[in-house]
């Protein structure tokens, strides 16, 4: 009865109260997942176009730079001069942000930021027309699972707001919305054990989050003997870092439901998400995806940089995002009938946890998101040690930043007993692999913790 009420009057209210039309791009949304692969490339065609002339004419970053461009020629596909459009990346947008965005956009400016778990913070601007495209988008992939607005939903996630007015206004909105959130930056032995409690109370319909933190957290009911109360269960939605296979397995197996996996990020948007028969779609309506390798756009199956262009991003317009993940495209169609091209991740963001003497566990991102909160902080990188002991390699814009400050950011994380050590380098190399990875342990929890936690898969 509550979800009835949250999913016909509460949500609908909020979005028309903050000016979103959520509802309505759901509507569209579910019309055009069944049209044909043509249709929906001349709808991004048409979009992209309308993007492209708005960007010129609005937006000082893009004036020059998209100066040349003969949109009047291309006006039926401009897909190709897309292509000749420089690529953007997160450094030119700390450099620039000032000159990207369009002061004018209806609602207003909405300031976020990210970073993810990428070790490269960056702020940016989100306008009503975005936000509302990338929830319409996030409905439309749960509708897939039988999951819809106002069901149960549990946040296994990292929030960095926790306390004061902010964090207060968050929790009535979780009540309204029928979600209710886990701490994943914080799971210790204890917390777990009342997380455990936390679900059979609230019987979730879905649950949300990173794949590696609620691989653990069925670990933990496992080693507890705890058989959870699964029977509203529809769906576990995963996102935030790569899901590997044996995590995927292990949630699986506990819960008895489909696992589906999202990629995206909050700068780049809604970007794909798995179909029930296991197909990554792209949210083609909101997103051209290219994947690139040296510089130059690869055929389906071909792996490279994916690079984004959100096509209704118009406060702050992403061209061509360097997202820094790799994947390829896939040509042919989906058994489940939809015209949403697909796509594969085959490396994303990937990271460790931390973990403290005292046995707590913690998610990379609890102390990535403090860490891109400093002002001046243009990368980063922890490494934690057998000993527990931590060294975080920044490179500073900002020569205010000093090894104390830092210390005193992440300290509220890691505790009074860590030692933790800082350097200021120039530049911080990727992987062997080619990945970057900003948060890498090399400790391990106490003999009796491995046994429970890293038996992944089992
Ligand atoms: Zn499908």
């Amino acid at each position: 009865m509550f979800s009835f009420i949250s999913r016909h009057a509460i949500f609908p209210l909020h979005e028309r109260l903050i000016g979103r039309a959520t509802s309505r791009y759901v509507r569209e949304l579910e019309r055009s997942q069944w049209e044909s692969p043509f249709d929906l490339r001349r709808l991004q065609a048409v979009k992209l176009n309308e993007l492209l002339r708005h960007a010129r004419r609005n937006v000082p970053f893009y004036r020059e730079r998209l100066a040349d461009l003969d949109l009047d020629a291309a006006q039926d596909d401009p897909t190709e001069l897309l292509r000749t459009i420089p690529l953007l990346d997160k450094r030119q947008i700390r450099m620039a942000l000032g000159e990207m965005t369009w002061p004018g956009v209806p609602g207003g400016l909405v300031p976020h930021n990210t970073g993810g778990s990428t070790g490269e913070p960056l702020r940016f601007y989100f306008g009503r027309r975005r936000q509302a495209y990338d929830q319409a988008a996030r409905i439309r992939t749960h509708r897939w699972f039988g999951v819809d607005i106002g069901d149960r939903e549990l946040y296994l996630w990292g929030s960095p707001i926790e306390l004061g007015r902010a964090g207060l206004l968050k929790r009535l909105r979780d009540v309204l919305f029928n979600q209710r959130l886990l701490d994943a930056f914080r799971m210790s032995e204890h917390r777990m054990d009342a997380y455990l409690d936390a679900w059979d109370r609230f019987r979730p319909v879905c649950l949300f989050g990173y794949p590696s933190s609620i691989a653990l957290f069925c670990r933990h009911a496992r080693a507890r003997g705890r058989k959870l109360d699964c029977s509203a269960m529809r769906a576990v939605f995963v996102t935030g870092e790569v899901c590997y296979p044996h995590d995927r397995e292990t949630i699986s197996s506990y819960f008895g439901v489909p696992v589906a996996d999202c990629y995206g990020s909050r700068e780049a948007g809604f970007i794909a998400h798995e179909c029930p028969q296991g197909r990554m779609h792209l949210t083609a309506e909101n997103v051209i995806v290219e994947i690139l390798r040296d510089g130059r756009s690869v055929p389906s199956g071909e792996t490279g940089e994916i690079v984004v262009t959100h096509l209704d991003a118009y406060a702050m317009p992403f061209i061509r995002y360097r997202t820094g993940d790799v994947g390829r495209l896939l040509s042919g169609r989906c058994s489940c009938g939809r015209g949403l091209a697909m796509m594969d991740v085959v490396s994303g963001r990937s990271t460790d946890f931390l973990y403290t003497p005292d046995g707590q566990i913690k998610h990379a991102l609890s102390i990535i998101y403090p860490l891109r909160e400093m002002e001046g902080v243009a990368q980063f990188r922890v490494t934690q040690h057998e000993d527990f002991s931590v060294t975080v390699d920044i490179v500073a814009e900002d020569c205010g930043i000093s090894a104390e400050s830092v210390r005193a950011c992440i300290r509220p994380v890691l505790g009074e007993k860590i030692d933790v050590r800082v350097n200021r380098v120039d530049r911080i190399e990727q992987t062997a692999s080619g990945k970057f990875r900003y948060v890498v342990s090399h400790a391990v929890p106490s003999p009796r913790k491995r046994e429970e936690f890293a038996c992944a898969g089992a």
